[in-house]
């Protein structure tokens, strides 16, 4: 492959890339490799076009809060142009002079399809769901006149690559919450069934399926390091699990609960029916066990914090199932709890408040299937 070719001279081999990208943050993986990074993308020109769908733009305010490196710093250090970003660039469109054209026909969809007739490689990230409805037409999302669901295949068949950052644009999302009046899908998948607005069989230019980036919103870390790994072509087949997710922030064995600071008290079987008292908050609908995510090592917000810590149950964020249910919902009430061993947590949970809640857990959900 042509793109191969032009940066076989990067020397971070794949292996390194994955024990580097699962053991340190954004910064010290970009401190470290920014140079070989600089000259993949140097050799390759590597822009990036960044549509938003449906979505609260949270994932860019998430990429936005990055704090080492942020931003304009990790801009400069992947040396990447950015050619189309909805919500920074808004009403953006060609520049002349420098200066931008204040003309509503010259606009940054206009500057964006100038950019795709130039037939530059470049790197798809989609934020939001795509919304099929009415009737598999799209006209409930339209951007600059078209559905957005064309816009995205029709972009996505000339990416190098298509990155779907956040849980809407991996799965639907928040956006596709039951009774999804606008039915909305992700890029690839429709919760957990394959298919999507670009379909199973969809491969990027450099014959990879979607990367999903879930979360809601995704951790800045997941989506710097995911772009850095496009943009060395680190990304093989078995880098991604079952539903598209870079294993190392998503990994298959691993989860949130793991590592929770409350794990102490789940252990101990103190388990909160209420909030603000500090113990485990499996009892209030934590999903925590079913969440495969690095949250509770790679912590938010500068490393300062994560969802349980700061006093919320895990809401699953990163699954292809959420939402499901509503968030205060007890444990019991949540469906994707069924593939949790009840058992296993039972012996976990040593205390007696535990084994108790575990037991009833089991009893509601065996009740359901019956
Ligand atoms: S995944 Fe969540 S944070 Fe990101 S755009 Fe969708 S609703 Fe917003
Ligand atoms: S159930 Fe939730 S709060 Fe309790 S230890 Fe597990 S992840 Fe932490």
């Amino acid at each position: 492959m042509e793109y191969l070719q032009k940066i076989e001279d990067v020397t971070m081999d794949r292996r390194t890339f994955l024990k580097v990208a699962s053991t340190v943050g954004a910064s010290a993986f970009l401190g470290s490799y920014h140079v070989d990074i600089a000259k993949a993308i140097l050799a390759s020109d590597r822009n990036i076009i960044w549509l938003n769908g449906a979505g609260c733009t949270g994932c860019t305010i998430s990429f936005l809060n990055a704090e080492e490196p942020d931003v304009i710093q990790a801009v400069t250090q992947l040396d990447v142009m950015i050619r189309h970003q909805e919500t920074v660039m808004f009403q953006q469109g060609l520049f002349v002079d420098g200066q931008p054209v204040t003309n509503a026909a010259l606009n940054a969809n206009f500057a964006m399809e100038q950019f795709l007739d130039s037939g530059e490689p470049f790197i798809l990230v989609v934020e939001g769901g795509v919304p099929l409805g009415p009737d598999g037409t799209g006209n409930y999302l339209r951007i600059a006149g078209k559905p957005f669901v064309d816009d995205v295949r029709h972009i996505a068949e000339k990416a190098l690559m298509t990155i779907a950052v956040g849980t809407c644009a991996s799965y639907g999302g928040m956006p596709a919450a039951e009774p999804n009046p606008t039915d909305v899908v992700g890029l690839q998948f429709s919760g957990t069934k394959k298919g999507g607005a670009l379909g199973a069989d969809y491969r990027s230019k450099a014959g990879l399926p979607v990367i999903n980036i879930p979360g809601c919103p995704a951790h800045p870390d997941w989506i710097l390091l995911t772009l850095s790994a496009a943009i060395l072509d680190k990304i093989p087949a078995d880098f991604l699990d079952e539903y598209q997710r870079p294993k190392p922030f998503f990994p298959s064995g691993h989860t949130v609960h793991e590592n929770c600071p409350r794990r102490g008290f789940y252990d101990q079987g103190k388990l909160d029916g209420e909030y603000a008292n500090g113990n485990c908050l499996w009892k209030l609908g934590c999903r925590g066990m079913i969440s495969h995510s690095d949250c509770a090592l790679r912590l938010w917000n500068d490393k300062q914090n994560m969802c349980t810590q700061a006093g919320a149950p895990c809401v699953g964020c990163v699954e292809p199932t959420f939402p499901e249910g509503r968030f205060v919902d007890e444990i019991e009430g949540i469906p994707s709890l069924a593939g949790v061993n009840v058992g296993t947590a039972a012996k976990v949970a040593i205390g007696a408040a535990g084994v108790g809640i575990a037991a009833h857990a089991g009893h509601k959900i065996i009740s359901k299937e019956e």
